[in-house]
């Protein structure tokens, strides 16, 4: 096992700044060791929790690092940068999965569609009905979550925690795609019981859903910086950048 080079306190995290292909596979290593403690401190399986590494703007070569140390998810969200990683990667290793993360437009959907095995950013109807038109037939469906705008800010995207269950439904009816749950991105802070309760207002509405019949499985939400509160309130999948690959430039 590798030892932390930096005392971990998880609250005060930060990722060191330069990165080389070692620090890559340690970093994903004390990522799952955090995964393990919040897992363990919250009396949770850490098998129920998955590890997104988020390597969008990282070159091929990171990623192939990463698949090395036994990652298999990957997060992106520049659809133009995400592209030529994929088909570089994808006749290789067939067994990787492909999220994307990042603000959906139109005329992006077609690529999406054909590329991905996830999303994790529907906040509109009009795009989730062209992704499943678009869904080749011979794949899976798309497994999908809806982005919550769980901080109810005017300028974050997301759709409100009001018009979700609506969403839900319509999206349900898509047959191309398959909802899986829920994902939020709440306004940045260091003070714990504050990422707490945004990611305990998910978890809510992930639980109120379920209730309504939904079976949702998927609560993606955790960041480098809070994903010991998202594991607190149950998240399931945590999307990790910085504290695998190093500070973005
Ligand atoms: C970049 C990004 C992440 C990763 O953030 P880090 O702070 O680097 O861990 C997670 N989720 C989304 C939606 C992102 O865009």
């Amino acid at each position: 096992m590798i030892q932390p080079s930096t005392s971990l306190n998880p609250l005060q995290y930060s990722a060191p700044t330069e990165f080389d292909m070692s620090n890559i596979a340690q970093g994903i290593e004390l990522v799952q060791q955090r995964i393990v403690a919040a897992a363990k401190a919250a009396n949770r399986d850490p098998i129920a929790i998955t590890l997104l590494a988020i390597s969008k703007t990282r070159p091929e070569e990171d990623i192939r690092t990463a698949i090395s140390a036994g990652q298999r998810h990957f997060g992106e969200n520049y659809l133009q940068d995400a592209l030529p990683k994929i088909d570089s990667l994808r006749d290789e290793f067939p067994a990787l999965c492909w999220h994307f993360i990042g603000a959906i437009q139109s005329n992006k959907t077609n690529d999406i569609a054909q590329h991905f095995d996830w999303v994790h950013t529907i906040e509109r109807l009009k795009i989730a009905r062209r992704l499943s038109e678009q869904r080749p037939e011979g794949l899976e469906p798309l497994q999908i979550c809806l982005q919550v705008n769980i901080s109810d800010e005017a300028s974050k995207s997301g759709v409100t925690s009001k018009d979700v269950f609506q969403l839900a439904e319509a999206i349900r009816e898509l047959p191309r795609l398959r909802l899986r749950g829920l994902m939020a991105i709440p306004v940045a802070t260091n003070d714990n019981a504050l990422q707490r309760a945004a990611f305990a207002k998910l978890q809510a509405l992930f639980e109120q859903l379920n209730q309504q019949g939904f079976q949702l499985d998927t609560l993606s939400m955790g960041m480098s910086n809070d994903m010991e509160a998202a594991i607190a309130e149950g998240s399931t999948l945590v999307r990790i950048g910085k504290a695998i690959f190093g500070a973005r430039t």
